[in-house]
């Protein structure tokens, strides 16, 4: 079958199962009138991050020298080459992020991933998307208590309608860390440092970090570091949110 005719047969799909089985938006419990959960109203509302840094994802600052990058990025360079989130860590993104996370509501990490999809799909329209995902590992101790790993169902998601491959099997965590919530950025550096490994058979030259919130870019830079060590040029973080107030 050709793509557009795939494609259409999509479409007519979705307009079949927006009748059928409409969905019901994961904010305000509305009917989402269209294919997904979530109402135009909510997802217009959802806090974004305005004129984030190419490079860190925070805001750039009013009057910034280069139109992408902050100065503080410029400066010192993090590890990581672009961070791509869907949205600013604030509410209600928050409270969704944490009921996907610990109360394991898929359906929630399902609508705010493929927002992340969409984000990533504009971003990489003139650029070269990265050859692997990997999603930012989970200690086996906290996956016990977890039951999953966020990072690998946002994985999923973006691999299947973005077409690249992804890998949970290449980086781990070799001790449990103690939740980086509440932790200052010192603290969580500390934190971090040397908590992750990585099997380095083959790693292509570019790949993306997949996470669920961004918050010191602590965990992005240690992995980011990892990962270069191990031979990849260049290291990307898509997360469904980025935390723009400093710890
Ligand atoms: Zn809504
Ligand atoms: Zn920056």
């Amino acid at each position: 079958m050709s793509t557009k005719l795939i494609s259409k047969v999509n479409r007519w799909l979705n307009i079949v199962q927006c009748y059928l089985l409409p969905g019901t938006c994961i904010h305000c419990n509305k009917l989402s009138d269209r294919f997904y959960d979530l109402c135009k109203p909510c997802e217009i509302e959802f806090p974004r991050v305005k004129d984030p840094c190419e490079s860190c994802g925070l805001p750039l600052p009013a009057n910034n020298y280069d139109g992408h990058i902050c100065g503080a990025c410029i400066i010192m360079p993090p590890p990581f080459k672009h961070i791509v989130a869907a949205f600013d860590y604030a509410q209600p993104i928050d409270r969704l992020i944490k009921a996907f996370k610990y109360q394991s509501k898929l359906a929630f990490g399902k609508v705010l991933t493929h927002q992340l999809l969409l984000n990533v799909q504009t971003f990489y329209q003139k650029r070269d998307l990265p050859e692997l995902l990997i999603p930012m590992p989970l200690h086996t101790k906290r996956l016990r208590q977890r039951g999953f790993n966020q990072s690998i169902e946002i994985c999923r998601h973006l691999s299947r309608h973005l077409q690249i491959p992804y890998n949970y099997n290449l980086c781990y965590r070799n001790r449990s860390t103690p939740q980086q919530e509440g932790l200052n950025e010192k603290a969580r550096k500390q934190n971090i440092r040397g908590a992750f490994s990585a099997y380095c058979q083959d790693l292509p030259k570019s790949v993306a970090i997949i996470d669920d919130v961004v918050t010191t870019t602590a965990s992005a830079r240690e992995l980011s570091k990892l990962l270069k060590r191990n031979g990849v040029d260049e290291v990307h973080i898509w997360s469904l949110a980025r935390a723009c107030e400093r710890t």
